[in-house]
């Protein structure tokens, strides 16, 4: 008979989502940083670039803590939410609306990791991972920190640029 799956499994496996999930990410962000119009945006992509680096390493201290190698699993959610993020590049590319069109895609990004460390980060106090519980925290702050701003960029983006065709 097969081992039954428990939470520590469950919590292995979506720990290797969120792996993967950031290392795409960091790879995204400075083609959106390079592609963003307006200098702020292309400046908060930049710092969330910067940070998502030390995000990484908190995800190996992460594996590191429940005596695992960091590995990831494909995580077909994100590559398909960074897939969208592509299209507006190519589609809006030169058009008033394509830092409006980027700032939502790297909502989108921003929510489906939101979700993710907000489950890993009840899950782990469920196991009574409390290290771990501190990183997961320490990122999910950074990811709801980044949201709200890019918020602020979205509305001021969507403002001054998207409007300037009308
Ligand atoms: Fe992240
Ligand atoms: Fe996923
Ligand atoms: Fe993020």
């Amino acid at each position: 008979m097969m081992a039954e799956k428990t939470l520590d499994n469950l919590f292995h496996d979506t720990l290797k989502d969120i792996y993967y999930a950031e290392r795409k990410i960091l790879k995204a962000l400075p083609k959106m940083a390079r592609g963003a119009q307006s200098p702020e945006l292309k400046a908060a992509f930049e710092l969330h670039r910067d940070e998502t680096e030390g995000q990484i390493e908190r995800l190996q201290q992460v594996f590191e803590l429940i005596g695992k190698r960091p590995q990831g699993k494909t995580c077909p959610a994100i590559d398909g939410i960074l897939e969208e993020g592509e299209e507006i590049l190519e589609e809006f590319k030169g058009e008033p609306a394509l830092d409006a069109g980027l700032a939502a895609a790297a909502q989108a990004v921003e929510h489906y990791e939101i979700s993710r460390y907000g489950t890993l980060k009840r899950w782990a106090q469920n196991l009574g991972l409390k290290d771990a519980v501190a990183l997961l925290d320490a990122t999910l702050q950074e990811e709801t920190k980044t949201d709200k701003s890019l918020s602020g960029l979205a509305d001021k983006v969507a403002n001054v640029k998207a409007k300037k065709a009308a």
